[in-house]
């Protein structure tokens, strides 16, 4: 099991680029989890733990792509039709007893074998059965067709030796039917990230509770729960701990033996009463990361000793809205890369602006946004609601982040901006 270095997140206080940061987390976080065998049927969404290599050719014969009637090149009328004798047939699964004949036309379906002949030869070539003509015994088939026609040949989606998967993958739908298709029953992954989650502040209470003056109900424990949990992680909910020096610290200690990552929100600003700062740094080290993005900073980066493990520590924002940003474009490229996974940075697409905003230099900013299409088919974002850093209704009505970049200054409406899906980081 890989370890992080001792100082893992150490940074001056200058303002960062999220690049910058994200370069950072790049060089200096690895893989902490070890790995498991699990059945193929349940590796979706898991981080493959060996690069996958088959065996076997995919198909492992060469096959009709066609229902239809297979074929020598050879004896086909270059100018006029040609008739042949339907001496066989081959079904998907049945392949052809006997060694394939001049002359002779063969009845075939899709992925059926396609027979060997004598010598090195055997029919090349498949005809759609829409486009023959049956008579008798025989079959009549235009000219025109060109050699190898509707065949398939071995190995042409893989070859034997072949990587077909690499190692760090996080494995969809597709990539399970796959490694199926090259005989794999099991799949090395990655265990998974195991993550401690709490909240902090004597004002947050657990939905369910009753809501003393001033309070308000813990939202950011449930969003980013369920957002670790779609990144495969192993998410121990420690609930929402008080603003109570030995409380915090106790838990943070006890956490840091069983987890590879202790997560938490609000509670990590200078404040008198954020206790959580105090309780890492009792047992670890603790550094902000004054992230040059809006919302959002601070970030809170750290690690906490555990016996010589070094189990890091991330403080997300309070406001639910920077919850979201940090998380989406901090938090979970840090798991990912914690969970061994190499494909880290997720996509964004452009937009067209359907609004004009006024912008502060030097940083990233982010605006919860709706996208649709316009009549000219180009897809228009506009703003999802108030964009407040603890407006959540906001982060909720949006499909996602557009993201102005730090020179900006004014955005035109019109102009074409990145956006970056909800869909794409869940
Ligand atoms: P803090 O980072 O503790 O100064 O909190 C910043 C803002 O986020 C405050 O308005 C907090 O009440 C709010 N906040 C902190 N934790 C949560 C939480 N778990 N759910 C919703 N809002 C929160
Ligand atoms: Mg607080």
């Amino acid at each position: 099991m890989a370890q992080l270095s001792d100082d893992c997140f150490a940074h001056d206080q200058r303002l960062m680029p999220l690049d910058e940061a994200l370069a950072l987390l790049a060089e200096r976080v690895v893989p902490v989890t070890g790995r498991e065998m699990v059945p193929l049927g349940d590796g979706v969404d898991r981080i493959l733990a060996e690069n996958l290599v088959t065996a076997i050719d995919v198909p492992g014969h060469d096959n009709s792509a066609v229902d239809g009637y297979a074929v020598y090149f050879d004896d086909l009328e270059p100018e006029a039709e040609t008739r042949l004798i339907v001496a066989g047939r081959i079904a998907a699964g049945h392949p052809l007893r006997r060694a394939a004949r001049r002359g002779e036309a063969l009845r075939v379906f899709t992925g059926a074998a396609m027979p060997a002949g004598h010598d090195d030869s055997g029919p090349d070539t498949v005809f759609m059965q829409e486009d023959c003509r049956l008579d008798g015994d025989s079959v009549v088939v235009p000219p025109g067709i060109a050699r190898g026609a509707n065949r398939r040949g071995a190995g042409e989606d893989v070859a034997a030796g072949a990587t077909v998967l690499e190692a760090g993958r996080r494995l969809r739908p597709e990539d399970l039917g796959l490694a199926a298709a090259i005989g794999r029953s099991r799949l090395p992954v990655r265990r998974p990230l195991r993550v401690a989650l709490f909240s902090t502040g004597d004002e947050v209470r657990d939905p369910g509770a009753a809501l003393a003056e001033g309070a308000i109900y813990d939202a950011n424990r449930y969003a980013i729960g369920a957002l670790l949990r779609r990144l495969g992680c192993a998410v121990t909910d420690l609930g929402i701990l008080t603003d109570d020096a030995a409380v915090v610290r106790d838990a943070i200690a006890a956490a840091a033996r069983d987890h590879d990552l202790l997560l938490t929100s609000g509670g990590v600003s200078v404040g008198d009463e954020d206790h959580v700062k105090a309780a890492v740094e009792a047992s670890g080290t603790l550094t902000f990361w004054r992230l040059a993005i809006k919302p959002g900073r601070p970030l809170a980066l750290g690690q906490v000793d555990d016996g010589d493990r070094k189990v890091p520590f991330v403080g997300l924002p309070g406001n639910p809205a920077a919850v979201m940003v940090t998380f989406v474009r901090l938090a979970r490229p840090l798991i990912l890369r914690l969970s061994g996974a190499s494909q880290v940075a997720p996509s964004l697409y452009p937009v067209r602006a359907g609004f004009s905003h006024d912008k502060k230099p030097d940083r990233r900013e982010f605006l919860r946004c709706r996208v649709s299409r316009a009549e000219d088919g180009i897809p228009v974002a506009t703003k999802a609601g108030r964009q407040g850093a603890g407006i959540l209704s906001a982060v909720s009505a949006a499909d996602g982040l557009v993201e102005l970049p730090e020179e900006m200054t004014y955005l035109e409406a019109g102009t074409l901006v990145d956006f970056l899906p909800f869909s794409e980081v869940s």
